[in-house]
């Protein structure tokens, strides 16, 4: 785990601002978090079937069938990832169902310091189309990494390497590029389906603007597992709780595009470095805490908590 204290916005290369939130940024090793759910889960009396694969569903009699036996359910909770194997089947199974959006290519290296240091979170427009690429600093490694959005047409290996060239990292050699899906195009509008209920990447639950989806995993996984527990309608309640990662994941899209668009991205391009104080208001109400609040509230907040530091 590291902490990160400064976060800074790059037009291609040139760092255009960097700011210091006044909380800490915590990044964590993905292997030893999930490792640590696991434990976790387990120690509670949950069962793990480590490396248990789904291969079949039958939903008349519901029965899912794993590589080496078959497990009778009440309710599924689809949470199989970007490329969900439960979506797959439900939808050769049935025409009606409908599924999240195309997922987007990501890619991610994990660089020893030694080769590449830099500090604090710090994103890199201009790198690729309509999105950026990344560095986060995290305890002995930094990890690099971007995303292509499903709309464009580029070569993303060679623009990878290209932004790892610029950044001066040492030894490429050393480092295979690794891929993954992304569903930060439009998640599930019905996430639920017969008694399937999708969370996390499975029903496409990825805030756009940041890619970030483990909170949206974690907080539909408990929306779906309380659902189950109060009993009722399960389906229904389950897509009630849901709205709220759905607006917030809208909030997320709302930004993204802005960002697409040739007047708002040249006006936030011309502006972003002159006003650190707001990039930091942003980034702690929206990006670290997760907030519902129209843009133009957000403005009215920041002038507000302005006026009350010049006062003091
Ligand atoms: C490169 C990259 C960087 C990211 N960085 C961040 C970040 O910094 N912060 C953030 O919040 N989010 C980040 N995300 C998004 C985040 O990783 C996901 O949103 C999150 O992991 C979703 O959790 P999940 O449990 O829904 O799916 P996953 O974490 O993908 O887990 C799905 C699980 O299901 C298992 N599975 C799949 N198919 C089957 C099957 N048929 N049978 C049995 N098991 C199966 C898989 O093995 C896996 O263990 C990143 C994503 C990528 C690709």
């Amino acid at each position: 785990m590291s902490r990160e204290t400064q976060f800074s916005l790059y037009d291609g290369m040139k760092r255009m601002v960097t700011t210091t939130p006044s909380e800490p940024m915590t990044l964590l090793s993905r292997p030893r978090f999930d490792a640590w759910m696991v434990e976790h889960f387990v120690s509670l009396g949950g069962r793990f079937h480590d490396g248990a694969e789904l291969v079949g569903i039958d939903t008349i009699n519901n029965v899912a069938t794993l590589r080496n036996q078959t497990v009778e359910y009440d309710y599924l909770i689809a949470a199989d990832g970007a490329n969900s194997t439960v979506e797959r089947i439900i939808a050769k199974q049935f025409s009606t169902f409908k599924r999240k959006d195309k997922n987007p290519l990501c890619l991610e290296v994990n660089v020893k310091r030694e080769d590449f240091d830099m500090p604090g979170v710090n994103i890199f427009f201009h790198i690729i189309p309509d999105s950026y690429a990344w560095s986060f600093a995290k305890g002995e490694e930094v990890c690099l990494g971007l995303v292509k959005l499903t709309h464009h047409e580029f070569d993303i290996n060679a623009a990878m390497r290209k932004f790892m060239l610029d950044l001066g990292v040492k030894h490429l050699e050393r480092y295979p590029l690794r891929g993954a899906m992304i569903p930060v195009g439009k998640y599930m509008e019905h996430p639920s389906f017969r008694n399937i209920l999708f969370v996390g990447d499975a029903g496409g639950f990825v805030e756009p603007l940041t890619g970030e989806g483990i909170y949206h995993a974690m907080q539909s996984g408990v929306y779906a597992a309380e659902s189950v527990i109060e009993g009722g309608t399960v389906g229904q309640a389950y897509e009630r709780k849901a709205e709220y990662l759905k607006r917030l994941i809208n909030q997320g899209a709302y930004y993204q595009q802005l960002l697409e668009k040739p007047s708002t991205s040249r006006y936030f391009f011309r502006n972003v470095g002159k006003h650190p104080h707001f990039v930091n208001h942003f980034y702690e109400t929206q990006i670290e805490h997760a907030c519902l609040d129209p843009f133009w509230k957000i403005i009215l907040k920041y002038k507000l908590s302005k006026l009350t530091r010049h006062r003091k």
